[in-house]
């Protein structure tokens, strides 16, 4: 028998129509852009969004079709953003970060006839057209008097323009809630990138859920800075659980130089930001140098990678700042799970309990299996491959029937290797690709940054394995360290004993001044990989 409740889809444009009606005055804050700071609130966003939907139906854009966008965060972007999936069509939101070479193959693969471009992109998009086979309209996301003099592209139209010609009361349709609504790829440091088709129900599920798991709900009376751009895991959901809440968002733009965020941090009065462990050791960084405090800051949600228990008990000593740590991936739409504090846990066991990728969000759900699939005990101790399935997990890679994601009970390869322990909590211990092998036996490459990342004198630190000829591979320790810190490879060796097993411990460290990061923030290794561990 059937419940007698109403039945709607669950579709993108209500979060968005919510936001308008009942957090009407609430802001976008759009930084970073050259003419200076945009405020516009969501009364304001949602009209101009109908207006921009209805623009692109009367201009001949057809419900199902994909459209591209390069660009960084701003209002013009979260208007595209909602407008396209809203009237039935597909955003494939491009990274600009990426290889040229990464774009053009993305954009090539989803067919976009229409790319929206950041006026900051203009000429990366100058450089791409001739390699994009499918694109007919280029739309610079700009006003009419900062439209370029000249360009190569053929005839932009003006976005504002174009918006200006479309109807503030056109009303969004209804559709089926399993539509594609936003397109974002891999980066792809391994083989081309591969594409994650999201859909309403699955954005939406998604929203609700990080909206309300535990203590990273937020609310109207939040303020939240979002680094993360929406051209990856949709912005961590934040173009969408923000009208959800009425929590005013905050786009700090292209740059995220840590003293630009850290005075909008202050300035803005953030209560809560969304970002990449690196972000966070930089700010700290220049915290420690030139003094100054968070603000209103009160937590932040990490992930992307592991973030140092160091920094999160820094940030909560001295800057009465919680972290929730936060893991997720292109395939899973957004984050999939968060640290959880179990009621009565002392306070002296929190920081490590945060440094777990912790349980997952309800909607969802992780186990463990070994190498033939069988699954694995929560015990804290096995380490298996860590698969998911869940509501906002991806089935199938866009167009590449040749990769096979998921198997057929819907549990999804994730690609990392995990302990889940008898609370749920998961820990990743590497990237499948990562893993040290020392003689059969596993060596966690984050636990062992994690450690050095503990070290007064060490700002950043990475694992990787190097071929050896009796263990058959051994972990190379690569640190960066603090401005005007010298510490010698022997201080941390010592310093590590105290903290992983002696066999863990690395037999070469390497100092540098940097190392490379991919464009969402994680440490480069195919490129460590290549300078330092060729046999
Ligand atoms: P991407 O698809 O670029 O978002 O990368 C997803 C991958 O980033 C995951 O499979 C993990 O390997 C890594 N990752 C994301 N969040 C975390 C985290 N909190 N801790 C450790 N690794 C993470």
């Amino acid at each position: 028998m059937l419940g007698l409740m109403q039945d709607a889809p669950l579709l993108l444009s209500g979060m968005l129509e919510h936001g308008a009606r009942y957090h009407g005055d609430q802001l976008v804050v759009s930084a970073g852009l050259d003419h200076g700071i945009e405020r516009l609130d969501f009364r304001t966003l949602a009209q101009r969004c109908r207006q921009l939907a209805s623009a692109l139906l009367a201009e001949g854009c057809r419900p199902g079709e994909v459209l591209g966008s390069l660009s960084w965060n701003h209002h013009r972007h979260l208007e595209v953003f909602h407008a396209v999936p809203g009237a039935g069509m597909v955003l494939h939101t491009a990274n600009p970060r990426v290889f040229p070479e990464q774009i053009a193959y993305a954009l090539n693969l989803s067919r976009a006839r229409w790319l929206f471009v950041d006026p900051d992109c203009l000429e990366l998009a100058e450089r791409l057209a001739p390699d994009l086979e499918h694109v007919e309209t280029w739309i610079l996301l700009a006003r009419p008097e900062d439209m370029p003099a000249t360009t190569t592209l053929p005839d932009p139209l003006c976005y504002e323009d174009l918006l200006a010609s479309g109807k503030a009361d056109w009303a969004w349709p209804s559709f089926d809630e399993r539509t594609a609504s936003t397109l974002c790829f891999t980066s792809g440091t391994t083989g081309p990138p591969k594409g994650a088709l999201y859909s309403h129900r699955g954005s939406v599920l998604q929203a609700m859920a990080v909206a309300g798991a535990g203590v990273q709900a937020y609310g109207a009376d939040d303020v939240l800075l979002v680094p993360a751009p929406l051209f990856h895991c949709n912005g961590w959901s934040t173009p969408y659980t923000c009208p959800m809440t009425g929590a005013r968002l905050v786009f700090p733009g292209r740059e995220l130089e840590p003293a630009r965020l850290l005075r909008l941090i202050v300035e803005e009065g953030v209560t809560f930001a969304m970002a990449v462990p690196t972000v966070w050791l930089s700010i700290l960084e220049i915290l420690r140098e030139e003094g100054g405090d968070l603000g209103r800051l009160g937590r932040i949600v990490t992930g992307g990678t592991a973030p140092p228990e160091a920094m999160m008990a820094e940030l909560e000593r001295d800057y009465g700042v919680r972290s929730i740590h936060a893991w997720g991936m292109t395939e899973t739409t957004a984050m999939a799970t968060y640290s959880h504090i179990p009621p009565g846990t002392p306070p002296a066991d929190r920081i490590a309990i945060r440094a777990r990728q912790g349980i997952p969000m309800q909607g969802s759900e992780v186990r463990i299996v070994d190498d033939e699939g069988h699954p694995l005990p929560r015990d804290g101790a096995a380490i298996g491959h860590l698969q998911i399935k869940g509501h906002w997990m991806v089935r199938d890679y866009f167009r590449r029937d040749d990769v096979r994601l998921t198997d057929d009970e819907g549990w999804m390869e994730t690609g990392d290797v995990a302990t889940i322990d008898s609370a749920g909590a998961m820990r990743i211990t590497d990237r499948s690709k990562d893993l040290v092998k020392s003689g059969g036996e596993w060596i966690s490459s984050i636990d062992l940054e994690n450690a050095a990342a503990g070290h007064p004198d060490v700002l950043e630190a990475a694992v990787i394995a190097v071929p050896h000829p009796k263990w058959q591979e051994r972990p190379l320790l690569l640190i960066v360290p603090r401005p005007d810190r010298a510490p010698t490879a022997e201080e941390l060796r010592d310093f590590l004993a105290t903290k992983v097993a002696k066999w863990w411990l690395p037999d070469e460290i390497v100092f540098v001044d940097e190392l490379p990061h991919t464009a969402t923030g994680k440490v480069l290794k195919t490129a460590l990989r290549e300078r330092y561990a060729k046999p």
